[in-house]
């Protein structure tokens, strides 16, 4: 992996970072994600190309509307950056550009789904479900690539064991987990179990796990009661990250608890 693809993933990420702030604005309110255009929602003014840049338009504006001086949350141009910084991330990581585009589809809309579900605890079917279809081609075409034909009959297989498992953790205990986080649970083994099974291992365990020290933070802080429901799509996302980016560090560790 050159540092020119790695440079080029990160640029790519500020861009659609720019596109998932539209998204996670605007999927939840069943809007449109590109009719209209980006405007002001207080003046209607609509945002001017040199301001739609990435990070860069925030900081021309410092923060305020050009028009009317409402604020724009700085949520806007971390989202950008972070997303920026995580595609670069996941493609030095990978380190093969065949994988890349599987991968950078299930970062962008993990970033998505995981600020969406913080925020009004949904996981959109406008985004989840088309990610199956889109995840299967890409996924085939990374295993066609590298002559890998195994690694997609893996990724099928994990998609349909945490599928399984999340549905029957939700017919035995609804409270404890939505449907949303079942429909997001197939896309989560399939790209989990297209790297490894330990790689899949880790990371559907380190959903629970991360949910679980969250959940004793947050009870502990008492931000919240311990009926505070957490939205779980974050954690199940966390959890591919964590082993996509540190997978043999943390089996050996959940090894070493284990024994
Ligand atoms: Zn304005």
């Amino acid at each position: 992996m050159s540092v020119y693809v790695a440079f080029v993933a990160g640029l790519l990420g500020l861009v659609v970072g720019s596109f998932l702030n539209v998204v996670v604005y605007r999927v939840p309110r069943g809007e449109s994600v590109v009719r209209p255009p980006s405007h002001c929602p207080r003046c209607s003014r609509p945002v001017r190309n040199r301001h739609n840049i990435p990070v860069a338009g925030w900081l021309m504006l410092r923060g305020r509307c050009a028009d009317c001086g409402l604020p724009i949350s700085v949520r806007y141009p971390l989202v950008e950056l972070t997303t920026g910084l995580l595609f670069a991330a996941v493609a030095v990581r990978l380190g093969t550009v065949a994988t890349l585009p599987a991968y950078l589809w299930f970062a962008g809309t993990g970033v998505a789904l995981a600020l969406i579900d913080l925020e009004v605890r949904r996981l959109p079917n406008a985004i989840v479900l088309p990610s199956y279809p889109v995840l299967a081609v890409l996924l085939a075409g990374a295993a066609a690539w590298q002559h890998d034909w195994w690694a997609l009959v893996r990724a099928a297989i994990g998609a349909a064991a945490l599928f399984a498992f999340y549905l029957s953790l939700v017919l035995v205990y609804p409270a404890g987990m939505g449907w949303g986080d079942v429909k997001l649970s197939g896309l989560v083994g399939g790209v989990l179990a297209f790297l490894s099974w330990q790689a899949f291992v880790v990371g559907a365990f380190a959903a629970f796990l991360l949910g679980a020290i969250v959940g004793i933070v947050v009870v502990a802080s008492r931000r919240g009661g311990r009926r505070t429901a957490l939205p779980f799509g974050p954690f199940m996302i966390g959890g591919v990250l964590l082993a996509v980016f540190a997978g043999a560090p943390l089996a050996s560790w959940y090894s070493a608890l284990a024994g």
